[in-house]
């Protein structure tokens, strides 16, 4: 369940399978979730906070949601944790992060400030307008909290109702990313993209459900197209790069990707995780910046 990445970051595995559920996404309900975890660490529910405690060397928490939840799930690290509310949506919005990179990009702590909590107000603020921006078109949101929280897996982030995984990549400025893996447009597209399309999530995936696996396009669909409102008002409302949003994605549906496999040409879309098969293996028909383990069907979400 939890793979120590080293640095106080843990991976959280079996995100849907933790706990017993007869089919995550399609088996709603409400949750009360007591955990007791060593003291010095952090662990991020879903829900909201009801109370919290010490019992020896144990941190203990309570999380309850009163609105049926699609999956539950959590975060843990040794994080550091920043929260803001915003009086707007009167959404609670808070950040978590470590200090310390996973034990696999060490080699990178020579590049100065490789904190990662030290961007965590960043990806606050890109959640913080995302939430603005969203309940103005789609209707407000019921949950009334988000943690915005940092998962040592680089290339896809996840979003579970009032927590998003972000993928560590996001809490670092374009001159890290430069330093650390060269000029990458994608990159920086897929960061800049990532934290809105997961917030979008809270709408498309869990205030909407799909009946199967045939409509989970959807979600995406409708996240992608939020992720893309967003980059139009971050840029003061300006239509270029919604526009260059969508003229990127249809490059990445019809064109080959380095495998020599046009995504286009997995299959239809409405089949699902079923194209996930031995003709078109995901991690061959997918980019290299699949935003969604879970969410994603066949191509990049
Ligand atoms: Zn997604």
């Amino acid at each position: 369940m939890l793979e120590d990445a080293g640095g106080g970051n843990f991976a959280v595995r079996a995100r849907t399978s933790w706990y017993p559920s007869v089919n995550a996404f399609n088996d709603r309900a409400t949750f009360d979730l007591t955990f007791k975890i060593p003291d010095k660490f952090v662990l991020v529910g879903v829900g909201k906070l009801v109370k919290e405690g010490k019992e020896g060397d144990f941190a203990v928490s309570h999380w309850v949601s009163d609105i049926p939840l699609a999956v539950a799930g959590f975060n843990y690290g040794l994080f550091k944790k920043k929260e803001i509310a915003d009086p707007q949506t009167k959404y609670q919005i808070e950040g978590y992060a470590t200090s310390e990179l996973p034990s696999y990009m060490r080699g990178a702590a020579s590049i100065g400030g490789m904190s990662p909590a030290r961007l965590t107000e960043s990806a606050m603020v890109d959640a913080q307008n995302s939430i603005r921006i969203f309940n103005h078109w789609f209707g407000e949101a019921p949950y009334g909290r988000i943690a915005i929280t940092q998962q040592p897996q680089l290339n896809f982030g996840q979003s579970w109702p009032t927590l998003v995984y972000l993928p560590i990549i996001a809490f670092f400025d374009s001159t890290q990313r430069w330093q650390m893996f060269g000029m990458q447009r994608g990159l920086t597209d897929f960061v800049q993209e990532v934290t809105p399309h997961e917030v979008a999530h809270q709408w498309w995936g869990h205030i909407v459900g799909w009946t199967s696996y045939h409509d989970q396009w959807i979600s995406e669909g409708f996240s992608d197209f939020s992720a893309s409102l967003f980059l139009q008002y971050a840029q003061g409302g300006k239509i270029d790069r919604y526009q260059k949003f969508w003229e990127s994605q249809r490059q990445a549906i019809l064109e080959k990707n380095v495998f020599g496999i046009r995504h286009n040409d997995a299959g239809p879309i409405w089949m699902g995780l079923r194209l996930n098969s031995a003709r078109t293996p995901a991690h061959i028909v997918a980019s290299p910046t699949t935003r969604d383990l879970t969410f994603c069907t066949c191509c990049d979400g």
